[in-house]
């Protein structure tokens, strides 16, 4: 997976979650500090009566010794950093650690009580804070003499000391549970969310339309959410797609067979219609075109591949006669009888047609001029010896060319044409020829 969903979740809820924490900790570090730091205050407020009779008594007696033993005891508490003592005058009279001299200046205190300037004060958390207390005496009679003042030294640095542990535990505590609940976060995410996801785009992925099968997603997870809804939507949209697939398939196949119908209509009516037109409609024989068409393609055949070709053209003698004497009809159905006896007469390779009016022609491939004849004769006894209902005896004339190198089609007919021509001059029902000059 590119990017991880769990992941960056946690990015955005563990951001959230320390920048809360980091506020959180802050302000309680602020009041953990301003608490100790009042601690301290009282703390240093009650030295006055731990310390306070001692000190005063000392300076009362001018008791140097105790004065300097008790000053370095209150040192000696961790809280205090220094000590200072005066006279009621103001005269220093002791003093111990760090302290301020009487323009406010930060002094370090020597081993004999002399005050040296201190090193400068750290940028934070270094400022010095003090408390002063008057050293009042009470003699025996009640009365009252001040003979001083001394003053105790704290600084930040002792309340940032007290506080760090506190900060060090605040820390380690927010460092543990962060780390625990990342971890506890990244797993329940992904599995209650990163691995539905993607199981779902697994399922998404695996929908094709070639293949679609029946799969269903189950969300292996308890309780009613939104990835169930999810799974729902998801189940339902397969099913769709599912029946939508069905029923492009039928519709396909449907439009299929019924393409492969309208093809084969067509090619029937192709068939049908291209029959129709090279067919004479009253004898049923090759119309004119087709003949012209049979012929161009024979003379181009024996041209490529040699071989003989010959044309018969024969035409019905005295048929107008016929017509007038027994009526148009009678004569159509002479034509159509003298058809079928050419049908039946020629050979299957050959190609008969009408030519127009009462003429008739027959392509007879792979035959040269003899066997043309020949079969031109036959035709003509066949006819010749024919009875036709009302009209009785009908002869044919007959004229016969075969094809000459390089020649045309139209030629060739023209030649076989002269024949005829002279076939009826020779007195009709008679077979000529024409040969090549
Ligand atoms: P010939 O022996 O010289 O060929 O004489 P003919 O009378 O046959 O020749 P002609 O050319 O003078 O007459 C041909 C006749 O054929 C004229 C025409 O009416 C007839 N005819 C042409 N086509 C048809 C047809 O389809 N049906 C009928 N019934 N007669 C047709
Ligand atoms: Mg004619
Ligand atoms: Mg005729």
């Amino acid at each position: 997976m590119k990017s991880n969903l769990a992941a960056r979740l946690l990015r955005i809820i563990f951001g959230c979650y320390f920048i809360v924490t980091l506020v959180v900790t802050c302000a309680q570090l602020a009041a953990e500090y301003r608490h100790t730091q009042q601690r301290l205050s009282e703390e240093i407020g009650a030295m006055k009566h731990t310390f306070g009779p001692g000190i005063t008594g000392a300076l009362w007696r001018f008791n140097g010794e105790v004065l300097a033993s008790i000053v370095t005891g209150v040192k000696a508490l961790p809280i205090v950093i220094g000590v200072k003592v005066e006279d009621e005058q103001g005269k220093l009279m002791r003093a111990i650690g760090t302290v301020d001299d009487a323009q406010g200046r930060r002094m370090e205190a020597g081993p004999n009580g002399e005050l040296v300037p201190a090193a400068a004060p750290a940028l934070l958390f270094d400022h010095i804070f003090s408390h002063s207390f008057p050293a009042v005496y009470v003699d025996e009679a009640g009365e009252r003499h001040q003979v001083g003042r001394w003053t105790i030294y704290s600084s930040q640095q002792v309340v940032v000391r007290q506080v760090a542990y506190g900060f060090f535990l605040i820390l380690v505590n927010s460092v543990i549970k962060t780390l625990a609940l990342w971890f506890i976060f990244l797993y329940v995410i992904k599995r209650t969310l990163g691995q539905p996801l993607r199981q779902m785009s697994e399922f998404v992925g695996q929908l094709n339309i070639d293949n679609i099968g029946n799969r269903h997603f189950v969300l292996k997870d308890k309780g009613e959410h939104e990835l169930h809804q999810l799974t729902d939507k998801l189940n339902q949209m397969a099913d769709t797609l599912r029946k939508s697939v069905a029923e492009n398939a039928a519709l396909y196949a449907e439009l299929k067979q019924m393409n492969h119908t309208l093809e084969s209509q067509v090619a029937e009516r192709t068939r049908e219609l291209q029959r129709v037109a090279s067919t004479d409609m009253l004898t049923g024989l090759h119309n004119r075109r087709k003949l012209d068409e049979v012929l161009d393609h024979e003379v181009e055949r024996v041209q490529r591949y040699g071989g003989g070709l010959a044309v018969i053209l024969l035409d019905i003698d005295h048929f107008k006669q016929t017509n007038d004497n027994y009526g148009h009809p009678a004569g159509d159905r002479v034509l159509a009888a003298v058809a079928a006896i050419l049908r039946t007469g020629a050979r299957s390779i050959d190609s008969v047609g009408r030519w127009g009016g009462e003429e008739f022609m027959v392509i007879c491939p792979q035959t040269e001029l003899d066997g043309a004849r020949a079969l031109a004769d036959m035709l003509r006894l066949r006819i010749g010896a024919a009875d036709f209902p009302e009209v009785g005896r009908k002869t044919c004339s007959f004229g016969v060319a075969a094809l000459g190198p390089d020649e045309t089609p139209s030629s060739l007919v023209a030649r076989a044409d002269a024949a005829l021509y002279r076939a009826k001059q020779a007195g009709r029902n008679a077979v000529a020829h024409d040969t090549v000059a």
